[in-house]
């Protein structure tokens, strides 16, 4: 709390009172730290990549350049991290227009079963990499008004994490299906799961559960943050679900674009 205070005189100048002003600086101060904490775990995030690159660079300049295979391997540890960077950079440039409003969507007429099917060879390609059962239940002509790019990116996401976060061998799981005036979206893994005192804090940026694993996998730990944004400047909600050890459900609803029968 902030308290201001200021003296209440009498016709004489003699001291009659105080008031005493108190503010809840309680949100201020846990935005400043939400701020500082951003600004520290994008430096750290871009630092790692680059000492990498450049440490692996000033190595082969030191004469590993002379080993074929030390080089070949150097230059592919060079490659990986720059996409990371790369990767990164976008997420965030991203991330900062969605947080400004500046992101303008481009909106139109969305049937849902025709946007899964565009994406679907890229996520049966990953699925398959990991031996994960990819199934798909999905109504016909369910129509959206949104950005299909955007709600691409959304589903490729949520996806993509599912069989991220999934072991070997195990299920992914997703559904289109209407109500009268909502499009429900599930996206349902049989993976790690997530404990529940971490689950309100995932669609924070940068927030990961596990950081040396989800790093492995590529990720940069604003996916979600960035689902979340799209989700909402979409006029949808984004619930979770999730037991320890036995799955994830990420549930969407939107509303049914009006027009359609
Ligand atoms: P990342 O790039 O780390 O995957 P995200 O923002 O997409 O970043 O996800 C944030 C964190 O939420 C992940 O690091 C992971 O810990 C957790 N998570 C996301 N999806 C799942 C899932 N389907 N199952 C278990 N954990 C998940």
């Amino acid at each position: 709390v902030e308290i201001v205070g200021a003296p209440i005189l009498n016709e004489v100048g003699r001291l009659k009172g105080t008031v005493l002003v108190f503010h809840d600086i309680t949100d201020f101060k846990r935005l400043d730290q939400m701020r500082k904490d951003f600004v520290a775990n994008v430096s750290h995030e871009l630092k790692t990549p680059v000492t990498s690159i450049r440490g692996f660079a000033e190595t082969l300049l030191d004469g590993a350049m002379n080993d074929p295979d030390i080089h070949r391997q150097f230059l592919t540890t060079i490659f990986t991290e720059s996409k990371r960077l790369q990767a990164l950079i976008q997420d965030l440039l991203e991330l900062s227009e969605l947080e400004n409003d500046e992101l303008r969507l481009q909106t139109e007429k969305i049937d849902l079963a025709m946007l899964f099917k565009d994406i679907q060879p890229f996520l049966d390609k990953q699925a398959t990499g990991k031996q994960i059962q990819l199934s798909s239940t999905i109504s016909e002509n369910l129509i959206m008004t949104g950005d299909t790019n955007r709600m691409k990116q959304v589903l490729l996401n949520l996806i993509n994490n599912a069989i991220i976060y999934t072991p070997e061998k195990g299920e992914v799981d997703f559904t289109i299906h209407g109500t009268d005036d909502m499009i429900e979206i599930k996206v349902s893994d049989t993976g790690i799961g997530i404990p529940e005192e971490e689950k309100s804090r995932i669609f924070e940026r940068f927030y990961r559960v596990d950081k040396a694993r989800s790093r492995n996998t590529g990720g940069t730990g604003l996916g979600l943050a960035i689902v979340k944004h799209i989700v909402e400047a979409h006029n949808g909600r984004i619930e979770l679900n999730s037991e320890l050890e036995q799955g994830t459900t990420f549930k969407l609803t939107f509303p049914k674009c009006q027009t359609n029968k």
